[in-house]
């Protein structure tokens, strides 16, 4: 369409899950609970109907794989140590295996807190 831009899309969710890092001299030590938010961005070329993926697509792969995997989970039980940096990696590995051309994945573990995972 127009030469020099590129495109990407950013589709949003949210889990909830329990975690305890053994590791964490502070309170992550306990095992406690977060609203994750994840964003997951997709980018490349547009197909012929004007888009990097469609979002309905994206949504169908976030609830049967994602939500099924990590939503009102112990998360020690999915991963070993589960930072917000090894969750999104995980994230990142999940949709990497599929043909969603993902470029990133950010992990909001709190409002203030986040982790990105992109391709090096
Ligand atoms: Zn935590």
């Amino acid at each position: 369409m127009s030469e020099g831009i590129v495109s990407t899309i950013t589709y949003e969710f949210e889990f909830q899950a329990a975690h305890q890092l053994h590791w964490h001299q502070g309170p992550c030590r306990s095992m406690h609970g977060h609203s994750y938010r994840c964003e997951l961005t997709f980018g490349g070329d547009l197909d012929a109907n004007g888009v990097i993926v469609d979002f309905d697509v994206v949504a169908v792969f976030v609830e049967s794989t994602l939500m099924a995997c990590l939503d009102h989970t112990y998360l020690n039980d999915v991963l070993d140590n589960p930072t917000a940096e090894r969750i999104a990696a995980f994230i990142f590995t999940l949709v990497a295996d599929t043909p969603l051309p993902v470029e990133a994945v950010r992990l909001w573990e709190t409002r203030t807190s986040s982790a990105l995972v992109r391709r090096a």
